[in-house]
Formats: C-alpha cells, structure tokens, sequence
C-alpha cells in the first residue's frame, strides 16, 4: 500500500488536514494507496511559500534549469517500474503501456531541458539609433491540475515545460493517481531546489482551491466541464488558464480503403487503454460501401483482445478506472440501445469484482446520439453509416468538442479536404495515433484552449517583455 506524502514549501509530509482519501484498485477493489487531502488553509499557504522562492528561481540560469531538468529526467528513468507499477495498482493500465507513458514522459522532459537552452525573443530596429528585443520571462507561479488516464506522461509534459521557463508549481494530480504523483514529485524534488515543486493531494475541491488562489497560470489537463469550472476561477483572478480537456474524436472510414486494415485501426484507436484516452476514437463514420466487412473485422478484433488486470503480463484490455465511470460508459451504451442502435460485440455489464467493461462494438448508430456526440471515455466503438465522404466530414466537424480526428482514406484530395475542413486541433490521416514526439496540440472549443504539448508549451509558459531602446536625445549611443 502506498502512503502518500504532500510536499508544501519545500517540506515533505506537511499537511493534511482535509481528511485522507484511499484509492482502490480498479481490478479488484483492493486498498492501493492512502494520500493525505490538502485543506483550503493549506492550500493558500503552499501559494504563499511557492511565491517566496520564485523570484530565485526565475534569476536561475537557463543552463541551470536544463540541467536540473536532466536530472529530473534521469531520476524519472530510475523510478521508472515503480512509477509505472503504481499507475497500473491506481488505474489500470496495462503494465506495458504505463511503462510507455513513462518513457514519454522522460522523453518530454529531456525534449524541454534541450529546448528550453535555446529559446530567445525577436529583435526589432525601428531606427538607426533604435532597437526592440522581446525578452522572454517565467510567469511566476503555476498551478498545474492532471487527470489519471495518463499521469507521468501528462504531468512531465506540464512541470517539465513550465519549470525549465523558470515557473515555480504546485502540481495537484488526480485523486485517482495520487501515489504515481507522489513518486513523480519525488523524482522531481531530488533533482531541484526546494520549495520549486510543491506537490498538493486531494479531490476537486483540492483543485478549486488552487485555481482560486492568487496564481499566474493554471494548467488544466482533464475533463470540459472542469476546465469550464477553471476557467470561471481564474477570470476572478487575472491567472491564465491552459485548458487540455474533453473529446469526442471521429473516425472517419472512407470508400477505398481496406475495410480489415480500418477495422485494425478502429480497434487500436477504440479499444487502447480501455478508450480512456484523450485521443480515442470515441464514433466512427464508415462508408457504407465498406461498412458491413468493416464492423465485422471490428467485431472480430473486439472479440480477440486479452482482458484482464492491468498487472497480468499480456492482458491488452484493463479494467477501467473505477465503478462510477463504468457506471457513465454503460448508460451511454444502455441510452443508444434504448434509440434504436444494435450491440454487436460487449454491451453488457461482467460478473466478478473490479470496473471491467468489455470491447463494445454498436451498430446502427445516429450523430445525433449521446453515444455519438458526448466523450465515452470507455472501450466503446459506435459505428455511424454515411452515404458518402463528405457526409462523414460534415458529422465529424459538427461536434462540441475539437480535439483531434482521424480520416482513413486512400484519396489524397479527402486527406486536404479533412486537414483543411475539419475544426480540431489534430488531423490524423491513415494513423489513430503515432503524430511525431514534440509535437504541438491546440484543442477548439470545448477541448480547451492553448498549447499543452510540444515546444509551444513552453511559450505559454513564458511572457514576453518588449523593450526598446533607444539613444539619448535621439542621437548616437
Ligand atoms: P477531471 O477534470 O475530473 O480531473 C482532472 C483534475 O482536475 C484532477 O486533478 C481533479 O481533482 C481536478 N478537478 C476536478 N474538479 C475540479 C475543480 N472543480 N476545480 C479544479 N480542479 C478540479 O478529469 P479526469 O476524469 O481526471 O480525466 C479525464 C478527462 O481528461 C477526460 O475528459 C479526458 O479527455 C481528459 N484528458 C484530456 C487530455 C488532453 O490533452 N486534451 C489528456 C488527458 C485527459
């Protein structure tokens, strides 16, 4: 079992005095990790310690930042299996797959402490005696809010970029991952000054917290209606809000393309990670000439995948992360059901302890479906018939959320159309996943607003001072 510390102010084991929360594991209920929940008094003290040594770390040479964000990066490697042992205990994943979020993250941050040494600002002349430059600067104090479904990964991607800037965090993880936080804050202590990380645990209301206090940024990885709830506390405030939220990304299947190998695409983009990833296929757009051979590939590749615990060597389809959530995949299966769709693989709730739900195929599914329109979040494929390609571009665009979106398609005049037409931050053509490490992500509408990935994050991270000089009394230097 793990025992979670806070550390507040440079001090390990501070606080405490909202209560504990304890984590279960989503495979088969057991007890995995007790953390301490931070009250609203504590949290108010963390800003107001974090704000004393911000000043000093901002004066920090950018060489000493990269540096200490190597070392961050190389104490990350060295926890790497027990991090990745605590995100499978805490959500799930399978064993392989958090490893690989930790490899990503590690790679991030190594990404960061590069880039970061090379960073600079435009420079202007306005005259012949006359020059601007643009100084990059840290913000300050960042708040930094991540979700379970892909901790080391998404939080080395925030602390990585916002402390080689010279910001100082707060990082609140999730309440349901609060022991992979902990090992991540650790890692990350060992390797910076004290006081420059602080590590705050705890539910919403932890997070609340933080994002009503005196901050300069908060960064906000997790569902849209949170980030909403962020983005409403931080206008009372001045703070700038990154917001990297919701989706509901489609797949669009075009005429000409094999109906197995999209089906094997569908699958993967569907079903990995249990379909709890930002980036899932959450509804499919087929054409109709290929839809029969293409749902029964997926059928059949639904049907093959390995269930079991996260922990269990070759297990491909984990448990997700806990009842109430699989309580929410279920009634949005059971709601398009009830409107006339046609389960054809899962749909139905397993016997036995844990939160599993089985690879759902539905057919027979209308855009205008809650399953169709909404984030499921689960291991669901809901298969949407359309007469023609452009049909499946215009459903695809008509969406509340604007995260990604893939197109399978051997056209290379639709592969235009979709990255042209289609309002998302990422258009994937002939992949689910796989976009290039580094690179950039810009969410639309209810996905939320800013950069979080990629070298641009480092500029959110950043404000730029303009200054200009120029000669006394107009003359020469
Ligand atoms: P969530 O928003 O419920 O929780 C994320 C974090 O916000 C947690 O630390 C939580 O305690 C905190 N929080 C909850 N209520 C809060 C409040 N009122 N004020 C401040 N903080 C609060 O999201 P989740 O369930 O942990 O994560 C799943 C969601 O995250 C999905 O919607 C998924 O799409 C999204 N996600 C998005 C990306 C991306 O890059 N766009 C990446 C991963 C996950």
């Amino acid at each position: 079992m793990y025992t979670v510390a806070q550390l507040i102010g440079g001090v390990w084991g501070a606080g405490g005095d909202g209560g504990e929360l304890v984590v279960h594991d989503p495979a088969d209920g057991t007890p995995v990790t007790r953390a301490p929940v931070a009250s609203a008094d504590e949290v108010a003290k963390a800003v107001e310690a974090a704000r004393g040594v911000a000043a000093e770390w901002a004066a920090t040479a950018p060489a000493e930042r990269a540096a200490a964000l190597h070392r961050a990066a190389d104490a990350v490697e060295a926890a790497a299996e027990e991090l990745a042992g605590a995100t499978t205990a805490e959500m799930g994943k399978p064993l392989d797959d958090a490893r690989g979020g930790v490899a990503a993250g590690i790679g991030t941050l190594r990404q960061y402490a590069e880039l970061a040494l090379v960073r600079g600002g435009r420079t202007l002349h306005g005259g012949h005696a006359a020059l601007d430059f643009m100084a990059p600067e840290p913000r300050g104090v960042v708040a930094a809010i991540t979700p379970w479904n892909d901790p080391v990964a998404v939080s080395c991607g925030l602390l990585g970029a916002a402390l080689v800037t010279g910001n100082v965090v707060l990082h609140k993880p999730s309440e349901r991952s609060p022991a992979t936080g902990w090992l991540l804050a650790r890692a990350f202590d060992s390797a910076l000054p004290a006081g420059v990380l602080s590590l705050l645990t705890g539910g919403g209301e932890v997070g609340a917290a933080l994002a009503g206090q005196e901050v300069d940024v908060v960064a906000h990885v997790g569902s849209t209606a949170t980030g909403r709830s962020i983005a409403v506390a931080a206008a009372r405030t001045g703070a700038k809000v990154l917001l990297e939220n919701g989706g509901s990304d489609p797949l669009v299947v075009d005429a000409d393309v094999d109906p197995v190998w999209a089906a094997g695409q569908a699958a993967l983009g569907c079903f990995a990670n249990a379909g709890q990833i930002c980036v899932a296929v959450e509804r499919i757009y087929v054409h109709r000439d290929v839809a029969e051979d293409f749902v029964d590939a997926l059928v059949t590749r639904a049907g093959a995948l390995t269930v079991g615990a996260g922990r269990d060597p070759g297990t491909q389809l984990g448990p997700l992360v806990d009842r109430r959530h699989r309580d929410h995949v279920h009634g949005q299966v059971t709601a398009a059901v009830a409107q006339g769709a046609r389960i054809r693989a899962g749909g139905a709730l397993p016997d036995g302890p844990g939160a599993f739900y089985p690879a759902t195929v539905v057919e027979g599914c209308r855009h205008e479906m809650a399953l169709v329109r909404e984030e499921t979040f689960g291991p669901v494929a809901p298969v949407v018939v359309v007469d023609s390609f452009t049909e499946g571009l215009r459903c695809a665009a008509d969406s509340p959320y604007g995260l990604a979106a893939t197109v399978l398609t051997g056209s290379m005049s639709h592969a235009q159309r979709a990255w042209r037409e289609l309002p998302v931050g990422t258009v994937k053509v002939n992949s689910v996943f796989g976009g290039a490490p580094g690179g950039a992500a810009q969410p639309r509408r209810g996905s939320g607003q800013g950069f979080g990935y990629g070298p641009e994050l480092l500029d959110e991270f950043s404000a730029v001072k303009a200054v200009h000089l120029e000669a006394p009394g107009g003359g020469h230097w």
